[in-house]
């Protein structure tokens, strides 16, 4: 069996496939780590077990997952050995990991330096990999980096006008994030449309609480939103996306804020929160929009508006587009989002059909119009399925 590990702050998340990767065995979530009303979520098949307990670190969290793997009531295996290899989700790789990799030391050591990219994500990310190390060991360790997808964005497209010396020798430069998910999904996409990826430039619109829009040509990612750290781009839950790097100046040096207070603010007090004044979560603000909600219609219209440009920009970008793709939570579930976005791209051929955008999840993927010069896709990611096919590759071209 292969164990798919996804270590957050303050969550653990964990899936077990079978050998083959054929069947999901269980899947599971330790939530509140180090928090109050700390929990745990364990699935197999169709049963759901809670647990709730103080999680006081990613220790106990390791442990509280042992013990829902090996429970003789809610357990699917007997001894940690039947799992045969471990599968992690880094968060930052830098430009030291084009692709996923076998943990050993001088990987480990790769990982630590790029902590300083991601000082709230990478440092989870090796807490959990230290302990499945001392959980299982002999058992062999692959990371997978949310960073790796995006190394193909070509120099032009990374680099910041910067003083280019101070860009090179600190590291400064366009990573990007959920490539995970975007390859995944531009994968998939190529085989629901049954071409060769290499012939195809897509969209992929990967928009949950983060959001990433991300250009694939040729089955590369060309061209990314989010930047050097996670909050350009679109406005995301919390976060603001782009906006005139001046207001940083203005908001410390004018209005006296500290550099914690405006991160702060960046990072968890805008986007669709900070523009709605009501919530991070898009259901609650187009349920609100919809009610009256003015703040609410006007952060439906940022989101709306700001996507359909970077759509725009991207299929210049690549001179072409052949599909535009959505997924994550918003992606794959507000229709209504959809039709917003689709509805003002109608310059670039992007069409869809209504009754099959509401339809869009129950196995009808395809919602474009007949007469869409471009394939509109609603596609499921799965990242924890790409984190184990990477680590069932890797072991077997080892073994
Ligand atoms: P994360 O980045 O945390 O993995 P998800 O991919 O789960 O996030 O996406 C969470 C977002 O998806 C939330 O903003 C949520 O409101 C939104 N979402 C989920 N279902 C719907 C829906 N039916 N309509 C609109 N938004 C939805």
């Amino acid at each position: 069996m292969i164990l798919t590990i996804n270590c957050g702050s303050s969550s653990l998340k964990y899936q077990l496939y079978s050998a083959d990767l054929a069947e999901v065995i269980a899947s599971g979530i330790i939530a509140k780590i180090g928090e109050a009303g700390g929990y745990a979520d364990h699935k197999v098949d169709d049963g759901k077990t809670r647990i709730v307990r103080d999680i006081a670190d990613h220790q106990a969290a390791f442990t509280l997952m042992m013990e829902n793997l090996l429970s003789p009531d809610i357990g699917v295996i007997t001894e940690p050995a039947q799992i045969i290899a471990i599968g992690h989700r880094a968060v930052h790789g830098g430009s030291t990991f084009v692709e996923s990799v076998i943990v050993d030391d001088q990987v480990m050591e790769g990982l630590r330096a790029c902590s300083t990219f991601a000082p709230l994500h990478n440092p989870c990310n090796i807490a959990g990999i230290e302990e499945a190390m001392r959980l299982f060991p002999g058992t062999p360790n692959v990371v997978v980096f949310d960073t790796a997808f995006h190394q193909t964005v070509p120099q032009h497209a990374h680099v910041y006008a910067l003083p280019y010396e101070l860009c090179t020798d600190h590291g400064i430069r366009r990573y990007g994030f959920h490539g995970t998910s975007c390859r995944y999904v531009s994968q998939a996409a190529a085989d629901i449309l049954g071409r060769p990826i290499e012939a195809l430039s897509m969209v992929i619109c990967h928009l949950g609480n983060g959001v990433t829009i991300d250009a694939v040509k040729g089955g590369q990612s060309v061209d990314t939103s989010i930047g050097f750290g996670t909050f350009c781009g679109m406005p995301m839950g919390t976060r603001a996306g782009d906006f005139d790097p001046a207001i940083i100046f203005h908001l410390v040096k004018t209005l006296g804020m500290s550099l914690d207070e405006v991160e702060a603010i960046c990072y968890k007090k805008s986007g669709l929160l900070g523009l709605s004044g009501l919530s991070n979560d898009m259901r609650e603000v187009c349920e609100a929009a919809a009610a009256g909600n003015k703040r609410c219609q006007l952060a439906v219209d940022v989101f709306v508006y700001q996507l359909r440009k970077q759509i725009g920009a991207y299929a210049a970008a690549m001179n072409g587009l052949d599909a535009l793709v959505f997924t994550a939570g918003i992606g794959e579930n507000s229709a209504e989002i959809r039709k917003l976005v689709c509805s003002g791209l109608g310059v670039l051929g992007i069409a869809i059909d209504e009754d099959l955008n509401q339809i869009a999840r129950n196995g009808h993927p395809d919602i474009s119009a007949a007469d869409a010069r471009v394939a509109t896709l609603v596609v499921p990611t799965d990242e924890e399925r790409m984190i184990a096919t990477d680590t069932l590759q890797l072991t077997m071209q080892r073994a």
